[in-house]
């Protein structure tokens, strides 16, 4: 085995927020040009993954925000409390939909999987509909007894020189996968962003991971689950990556390995 996973140091969670929007701070936006394609090159491919099931959650949906009254409802958050069916996503400042991103780069990963033998599973089937709700998203890769559940973002903090990308799991833990197996997963696709050139988030969590309490998500999660948030989609230097095709396909090409050496490790 030659999986590049490495033990995940001392993490600290910074406060709990929503997703795809808050906090700050500054620093160099994620690079267009300092992406190497080689680098997302997966480091342990003699495993056959075929067989293996696959989740993958593009966050939001393009019909959400015409159906408010759907997405407010009250759903159970894992932790005794709710929070709200779903929600819309952010966008860039020039109008690409946060939900569009998510569902390119999930079929974009989707396909690589799939070119892998792996059984892909997505949450939702178009772009264009309503939720699911963030529950019923969990409970599909629940049922699907999924070998990962990935679930795919990009963030609306409002501070414009925020940027790069952090990967979200529950914390503290509510059940042994999330104690053991999220946090693997979390590392294994941080590392593989981070071998493809792109930078940690300079406004949250810690060497672009993010331990957190306040996912729905993630809580009611019972597979290995892990939540990217891409890049912050109001950061200039973000959002050019994000809208681009070429910039899509290299963080969907770097998610993959990420899932790939998770897999591969066993
Ligand atoms: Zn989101």
């Amino acid at each position: 085995m030659t999986a590049i996973l490495r033990v995940a140091s001392t993490v600290a969670a910074i406060g709990l927020i929503a997703a795809c929007g808050s906090h700050s701070t500054d620093a160099k936006p994620l690079s267009s040009t300092s992406a190497a394609p080689s680098s997302a090159v997966v480091t342990d491919a003699a495993r056959s993954l075929a067989g293996l099931v696959v989740v993958l959650d593009p966050g939001h949906d393009g019909g959400n925000a015409a159906h408010m009254d759907v997405i407010n409802t009250p759903v159970p958050d894992g932790r005794g409390r709710s929070k709200a069916c779903n929600t819309t996503g952010t966008s860039t400042f020039a109008g690409y939909t946060e939900h569009a991103f998510n569902w390119d780069v999930a079929n974009r990963v989707r396909a690589e999987l799939e070119a892998r033998g792996v059984q892909v599973v997505m949450t939702r089937h178009s772009d264009d509909g309503v939720g699911p709700c963030v529950n019923v998203r969990a409970q599909i890769g629940n049922d699907a007894n999924a070998a990962a559940v990935v679930s795919i973002h990009a963030d609306g903090n409002e501070k414009p020189n925020a940027h790069g990308f952090h990967v979200n799991y529950s914390s503290p833990p509510l059940n042994q996968s999330q104690a053991t197996a999220s946090p693997k997963l979390a590392v294994a696709l941080r590392d593989s962003l981070e071998a493809a050139g792109y930078p940690p988030a300079t406004y949250i969590g810690r060497d672009g991971l993010y331990p957190r309490a306040d996912l729905a998500g993630l809580n009611l999660s019972t597979e290995p689950t892990a939540l990217v948030e891409c890049g912050n989609m109001h950061n200039s230097g973000d959002a050019a990556v994000l809208t681009s095709p070429d910039g899509r396909q290299r963080i969907a090409d770097a998610i993959t390995a990420g899932i790939v050496n998770y897999l591969s490790a066993g």
